[in-house]
């Protein structure tokens, strides 16, 4: 089959790879639909340094169940299927306390041995714990939608379920990647009444406000921070959604959250450390987040999504064919595209 190879910074290929089969009674093996590919998989794009065998890569994935092994129960041939972002047993302490990120027989995907999900086909370890079943077909126009349940909703779900938003908290939500935005979608389905979007590309922002955002703050730095107090009578937010993972980001974060209030970081942080000085304990301010157990908010999500109540598809805004997989990384890492979507 063919299959995205990661062998360097810049260096995206699509390579013929062996075809996945069931190794273990726990895998199924499933025929990809859709993929996309992820701000944090321009991470290694950026900085990877060069290597002739490569690594597989890809964790966002819907496909149709092709073949299944003897212990995977409740999933059969045909069955469309959404997986998140790593593969987990959904049985362990750690997954029945909604952790599903640190489940004691879990994985990533593109790991040695195990697939990624920018490919024709993957082997899915722990399958029954992974896999969510989606009462759709294979040509369903809600794909991008479902596909956003990999990861990105999920992840801006994460973090607003994190810092506590709900009615009664304003919000500001730092960054206006497809994580940012689907931060201020899951704020708002979350009750938020001020939803504070700091981003300064206006496509973006623009789809942010049609997801929630009451305000939109394009100045960054102080300027950004006094904007953002201006509009909460100078005392900030209850709740400071960080989804960008650069050290400027949590500055901004720390100086526009309220006293009491709580940030959350998604953003995978590409810095050492968080500021906690003297000045953060006096304001009694926590800091919380984390990568996201996808796995843990599907079902939850899924419904919103297959009634249209909420569109995370909409992050969507470039579709390549497997072929031209290289090229969304490039128009991802230009910022020509918010997100690409892969049609296998
Ligand atoms: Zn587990």
């Amino acid at each position: 089959m063919r299959a995205t190879v990661i062998h360097g910074a810049g260096d995206v290929r699509v390579e013929d790879v062996p075809d996945p089969t069931l190794r273990e009674p726990t895998d199924a093996v499933v025929r990809v639909l859709r993929s996309c590919i992820c701000g944090s998989d321009l991470w290694p794009y950026g900085s990877m340094p060069a290597s002739e065998q490569g690594r597989r890569i890809g964790h966002e994935f819907l496909g149709v169940v092709e073949d299944v092994g003897a212990e995977v129960s409740g999933l059969t041939r045909g069955d469309v299927v959404v997986a998140p972002f790593v593969w987990a047993d959904n049985t362990c302490d750690f997954c029945r306390e909604g952790l599903q990120t640190s489940c004691r027989h879990g994985g990533n995907w593109g790991a040695p041995g195990v697939d990624g999900g920018q490919g024709e086909a993957v082997r899915v370890p722990q399958a029954q714990g992974t896999l969510v079943k989606l009462p759709v077909g294979e040509d369903s126009a809600l794909l991008p939608g479902l596909l956003s349940l990999s990861d990105v909703f999920p992840t801006g779900h994460h973090c607003a379920v994190t810092a506590g938003v709900n009615p009664r908290k304003t919000v500001t939500v730092i960054g206006d990647g497809a994580v940012g935005l689907c931060a201020v979608l899951a704020a708002k389905r979350l009750g938020a009444e001020q939803i504070i979007l700091m981003g300064r590309h206006k496509q973006r922002t623009d789809l942010g406000r049609e997801f929630g955002a009451t305000d939109v703050v394009a100045e960054r730095g102080e300027e950004g921070v006094a904007k953002v107090r201006e509009l909460t009578g100078g005392d900030g937010t209850h709740t400071v959604l960080e989804c960008v993972g650069l050290r400027p980001a949590v500055e901004t974060a720390y100086a526009v959250v309220r006293a009491g209030g709580t940030i959350s970081r998604v953003g995978a942080p590409q810095y050492p450390d968080v500021p906690a000085d003297f000045g953060t304990f006096l304001r009694n301010v926590t800091l919380t987040g984390g990568v996201a157990p996808a796995r843990a908010y599907i079902e939850e999500l899924l419904p919103d999504v297959l009634e249209g109540t909420v569109e995370p598809g909409k992050v969507f805004d470039r579709t390549v064919d497997l072929d031209g997989v290289p090229d969304g990384y490039r128009a991802m890492a230009a910022r020509e595209a918010l997100k690409v979507l892969v049609r296998a």
